[in-house]
């Protein structure tokens, strides 16, 4: 395709990241073409979006071919929050594998870029702290998160395998733990759930003793990190790191945000759920010196926003 706005397919687009990507592009004059089949999307996270001309819906699974013109691929389509990838394990798999193999088709076919949205989970349970890309990891492959794990990992190989096969231009993006505004209310994630709970009152859920950490990117900075992937130098195919190496454990993450929300909730323990990574923080020098990015958002910041959102949301009922 031409000079002119660039056509850019989204899959996953109603997604919580997806849809804040789609408003990026759509920002700096580009047209998207949101590619999603509501698993997990929302309609809502691209309410706004439907008046733009430059905005495009499409409902379709990525299991399936998709026959469409475009200049770039973001390729985002998956459920992410472990209580929705677990719920039909088979199709999660089938998302990453047969996801990748179609929308890698469509990008040799029309000869662009495509980026593929993988995931600090390719790392399991590390053993190396903090992460760097060139950790091969520590994963269960036959266990409750295996669909998950083992399905972006196999969708890594196969971007990888259709560069040196076909000479496609890919770009492997390895996305940490993420929040902000349009999580999914029921998602069960960390950030999310805590905020809910921190909110409405009710005990805050530590699984475990709550010693296990993570490391908080703020939506925004995700976002600018995958833009910067996605321009980077033709050859440089990642994987890249995209994360916040600000860590906590997930006790203190608790505390902050019933600081935060100025709440009178409790911690209660519930169990750790299996094959639970006990530690993770990105090592972003790559990023640094490939794409120029670290994220720049005050994680009290982000939390605000978070928070502001969730609280918006409650209020609507
Ligand atoms: P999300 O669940 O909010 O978004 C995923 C989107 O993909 C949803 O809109 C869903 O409806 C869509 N989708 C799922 N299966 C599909 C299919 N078969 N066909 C078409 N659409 C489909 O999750 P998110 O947090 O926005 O994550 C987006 C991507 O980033 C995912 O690939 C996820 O694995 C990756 N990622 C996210 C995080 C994070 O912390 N948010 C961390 C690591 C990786
Ligand atoms: N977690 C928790 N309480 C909750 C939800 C999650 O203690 O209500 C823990 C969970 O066990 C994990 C961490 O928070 O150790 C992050 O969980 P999340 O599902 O957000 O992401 P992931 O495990 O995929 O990093």
């Amino acid at each position: 395709m031409t000079a002119g706005p660039r056509r850019v397919i989204i899959t996953g687009g109603a997604g919580f990241v997806g849809s804040h990507l789609a408003d990026a592009i759509l920002a700096r004059g580009d047209e998207v073409l949101c590619v999603d089949n509501f698993y997990t999307g929302q309609k809502r996270n691209i309410a706004h979006l439907h008046a733009n001309p430059y905005f495009e819906l499409i409902r379709h699974d990525v299991t399936f071919p998709l026959y469409v013109e475009a200049d770039e691929i973001y390729h985002l389509a998956c459920p992410a929050a472990p209580i929705h990838y677990q719920r039909d394990p088979v199709q999660t798999l089938k998302t990453s594998v047969h996801g990748s193999i179609n929308m890698l088709g469509l990008a040799k076919r029309l000869g662009v870029r495509i980026l593929q949205a993988s995931t600090s989970e390719v790392y399991g349970d590390p053993e190396v702290h903090p992460q760097p890309e060139s950790y091969w990891g520590n994963v269960n492959p036959i266990g409750v998160r295996s669909c998950y794990d083992e399905g972006k990992r196999a969708a890594e190989t196969l971007f990888f395998d259709y560069h040196r096969q076909h000479g496609l231009e890919i770009k492997v993006a390895r996305i940490f733990n993420t929040f902000g505004p349009r999580m999914h209310v029921n998602d069960g994630r960390v950030v999310s759930n805590f905020i809910l709970q921190a909110l409405q009152g009710e005990d805050i859920t530590l699984y475990g003793e709550g010693d296990q950490t993570r490391s908080f990117c703020y939506v925004d900075d995700l976002v600018a990190g995958l833009l910067a992937l996605m321009d980077s130098r033709q050859g440089f195919c990642g994987p890249v790191n995209l994360g916040n190496p600000h860590e906590m454990t997930i006790r203190a993450l608790a505390e902050t945000i019933i600081e935060a929300a100025g709440s009178r909730s409790r911690l209660v323990h519930k169990p750790l759920p299996a094959d639970d990574p006990q530690q993770r923080r990105p090592d972003i020098s790559l990023a640094e010196n490939e794409l120029g990015w670290r994220p720049g958002m005050d994680f009290k910041a982000g939390l605000q926003e978070t928070i502001a959102y969730f609280d918006a949301l409650l209020a609507e009922g």
